[in-house]
C-alpha cells in the first residue's frame, strides 16, 4: 500500500508493510516503517555478554546494549530477558548506512 513518509510527508509509491532495509522513504532516506521514539515488544533472538539482539522487523534486528536494558546496572543480559521472549524497547538510534537499530529499555520504555 502507498503511503506518505511519517517523517518528511512525502508521498511514496513504495509499499509501507515491508519492515526491510530497503523500505526507505526516497525523499528523505528514512525507514517507512520505524522512527526514532517507537516503543516496540521485540522478540529476543539472541543474548550475549553485550546485550541481546531483538528481532524488529523482516530480517531487521536491534541490538540493546547491557547497559540499556534497564535503569539500574545489569551485570547478565539473563536477569532481564530470556531467549525466546520479548523486551520492551524505544528506539533510540536507526543508522541506515550501517544497518543499525539500537533500542534501550531504560527510562520505561
Ligand atoms: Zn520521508
Amino acid at each position: 500500500m502507498a503511503a506518505r513518509c511519517r517523517h518528511c510527508g512525502a508521498q511514496s509509491d513504495r509499499p509501507d508493510d515491508q519492515r526491510t532495509w530497503e523500505t526507505v522513504c526516497p525523499t528523505c532516506g528514512r525507514l517507512l516503517w520505524l522512527g526514532v521514539g517507537d516503543v516496540l515488544a521485540c522478540p529476543v533472538t539472541a543474548i550475549h555478554p553485550f546485550g541481546v539482539t531483538v528481532d524488529i522487523g523482516d530480517g531487521v534486528d536491534g541490538l540493546i546494549h547491557v547497559t540499556e536494558l534497564a535503569d539500574r546496572f545489569v551485570w547478565d543480559p539473563e536477569e532481564i530477558v530470556r531467549l525466546g521472549g520479548t523486551i520492551r524497547a524505544r528506539v533510540i538510534v536507526i543508522d541506515c548506512v550501517r544497518r543499525r537499530i539500537s533500542p534501550t529499555c531504560r527510562g520505561g520504555a
